[in-house]
């Protein structure tokens, strides 16, 4: 599931979207768009992936499991922005909301990093938290693999937090990956408009690929 890396706007719009929760100060917002998706990723599960992996499962078992690995995929999604907040936070750069919306999440950046090195930590913060929940759900699904009811949503949600990790490190802006290689272009040749220029055309080279 792609997510578009942070942006840096002002204030968090309130239009179609609902605050349901406050972590670290930071307000955790769902976007109307995002009651779509988690239908659409609850259904291929209860529909597809799961009477795949285990035709035995009922409706019933297919239904409730499927919505309940589609929050635990977006929960992922709100705690690799927490990731990068984590890490704003530290660097004293206010966040100003994170939502969920039909991309993914998006935490909102009160300003930009004040040097190569913050930007760097602060955006890889966010596919190391993916990398971590990977690891966490690949455990569970490995240890409770007599426990189809456990192991099989934890497995696809050990593959699914690898996928987004790995989406975020390509190197186009305004993916995770994007900010990296704009750190890096910084620290090289001291320059933010130039490594800001290098990662604008590094992601509109990403995009046509991706097309
Ligand atoms: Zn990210």
């Amino acid at each position: 599931m792609p997510h578009p890396a942070r942006q840096v706007t002002g204030a968090p719009r309130a239009a179609g979207r609902l605050t349901i929760a406050w972590i670290w100060g930071i307000p955790i917002s769902v976007h109307v768009s995002w009651l779509l998706v988690f239908a659409l990723v609850a259904g291929s599960l209860a529909a597809g992936y799961f009477p795949e992996r285990q035709p035995g499962w009922g409706a019933a078992t297919r239904w409730v499991l499927g919505a309940l690995t589609s929050l635990a995929f977006f929960a992922s999604v709100l705690v690799h922005e927490l990731g990068h907040s984590r890490v704003a936070l530290r660097h004293g750069i206010p966040i100003r909301g994170i939502t969920l919306f039909v991309f993914g999440g998006v935490a909102q950046i009160g300003r930009e990093p004040g040097s190569p090195g913050a930007e760097f930590r602060i955006a890889i913060a966010g596919p190391l938290t993916s990398l971590a929940l990977a690891a966490i759900f690949g455990g569970v699904g490995t240890v409770g693999g007599s426990m189809a009811l456990v192991s099989v949503p934890a497995l696809w949600l050990a593959r699914i937090n690898l996928a987004v990790a790995l989406f975020n490190l390509l190197p186009g802006f305004p993916l995770d990956g994007g900010r990296v290689l704009r750190a890096a272009v910084w620290a090289w040749t001291g320059s933010f408009d130039r490594a800001n220029r290098a990662a604008a055309a590094s992601g509109e080279l990403l995009a046509l690929v991706l097309i």
